[in-house]
């Protein structure tokens, strides 16, 4: 094979997937249906509704908007060979293998944030703030954007260091090393999201004394579920959606609840949310999905073994001379279409789990309970009711919200 053909190969992975994802993003609002399932007939009325359907079809052609410019950019950096220019370019002028991947993903990656910044800052004050979902001031969208670049800096810079140290130690073999060394970092950002990345942007409270930590605390012992803490987040800083998520492992286990969460539900509502999350644990989805991820880092740094020495990877993108992070990138181009069969995979299981979970919840709370809390959820998020069947097959990673009322045996009225 020549450097010709592999980049020809790029170019098409690329424009192939682009335009896969947004015929199926066209394909789920062209026919946008105005009756009102029943079951949420009380819940949504028809000017809310209405509003469902023009955020989604927003949406969506803001997203159709940001492919084309993405794909558009990329296609023509690939096809003039501008990526392995600027490697080489740094390459002459830096002398640490280190330094020069370093310089060359922080240089894509900020290049990429502010070619996007127009799409962030309109999707943020103009899209979400149409709908009344946005809350964010533009100091916390600056102070967002400064954090995550520091976090970014260290987390990712890390990861390209290690990834280049390793190669250069132990050649091919590198992948074994990396992949362990991989397991342990997420093992402990998931440990410690909670205590030190989630207050970088948001303060946590404990939940103060009242009905609703009763409700909460009876529950969980009832369930023999041990809680190291309850805590409210002030998500409302940055917009009115709501949502709820466990954190950490084994007996130090942390539920963190919106604010606008508990603003918008009632207390057995909350309950059965919790009674929700509560169900992935019972399930060992939180461990299966650890071993996925593990197992599939794994063999994609495998499969990367295999490549990592390939002069034709850098060549394919533009450069005269090898670099091991022109390779990294042109691998994660020609490999999309594994890891896009093994993000089908993933939503796959996580609808399947979702599920479960709210069987779980039904099973402990009631059935009406967890479909008052879906509903109410749904309504308040202006989730998009009659998603087109292939869309949801490709993207959703939990099941639309009809289904899940189904699945609770929730009928109309
Ligand atoms: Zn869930």
């Amino acid at each position: 094979m020549t450097a010709q053909t592999l980049l020809l190969i790029i170019i098409a992975l690329t424009a192939l997937s682009a335009i896969f994802g947004q015929v199926l993003a066209a394909l789920n609002i062209a026919k946008p249906r105005q009756d009102i399932d029943p079951r949420l007939a009380g819940l949504y009325d028809a000017e809310r509704y209405a509003k469902s359907l023009t955020y989604q079809a927003d949406k969506t052609r803001f997203g159709l908007a940001m492919a084309l410019f993405a794909t558009a950019l990329n296609v023509s950096l690939f096809a003039t060979g501008a990526f392995g220019r600027w490697a080489d370019f740094l390459s002459a002028r830096l002398d640490s293998p280190i330094l020069q991947a370093l310089a060359f993903f922080g240089s894509l990656y900020l290049a990429t944030d502010l070619l996007s910044l127009p799409f962030q800052l309109y999707g943020t004050f103009r899209l979400e703030a149409r709908y009344g979902f946005n809350r964010t001031t533009l100091t916390t969208f600056i102070g967002d954007k400064l954090k995550g670049w520091l976090l970014t800096a260290i987390l990712g810079g890390g990861a390209v260091s290690g990834l280049i140290a390793l190669v250069g130690w132990l050649g091919s073999g590198f992948w074994l090393v990396c992949a362990g060394l991989a397991l342990l970092v997420m093992l402990l950002v998931n440990m410690f999201y909670t205590s030190l990345i989630v207050p970088l942007f948001n303060k946590l409270r404990p939940l103060p004394a009242g009905e609703l930590k009763s409700a909460i605390e009876a529950y969980a012992s009832g369930q023999n579920f041990s809680l190291a803490g309850i805590f409210v987040i002030d998500a409302s800083k940055r917009s009115s959606k709501s949502n709820a998520y466990f954190s950490g492992l084994g007996p130090k286990k942390k539920i963190v609840l919106y604010d606008t969460l508990i603003e918008k539900h009632s207390i057995p509502e909350l309950v059965a949310v919790l009674a929700h999350e509560i169900g992935h644990y019972r399930h060992g989805h939180i461990l299966r999905a650890f071993i996925g991820t593990g197992i599939q880092v794994t063999l994609t740094l495998w499969l990367f073994s295999l490549f990592v020495g390939n002069r034709l990877l850098s060549a394919a993108l533009g450069a005269e001379h090898y670099a091991l992070h022109l390779n990294v990138l042109a691998f994660g181009l020609l490999f999309s279409p594994i890891s896009t069969l093994t993000g089908l995979l993933s939503v796959i299981t996580s609808r399947r789990h979702e599920f479960q979970a709210d069987a779980f919840a039904a099973r402990t709370t009631s059935p009406e309970a967890m479909g008052s809390a879906l509903k109410r959820l749904s309504v308040d998020n202006l989730s998009y009711l009659y998603p087109h069947p292939a869309f949801v097959f490709f993207n959703y990673s939990h099941p639309p919200v009809l289904q899940r009322l189904d699945r609770l045996g929730i009928i109309a009225p």
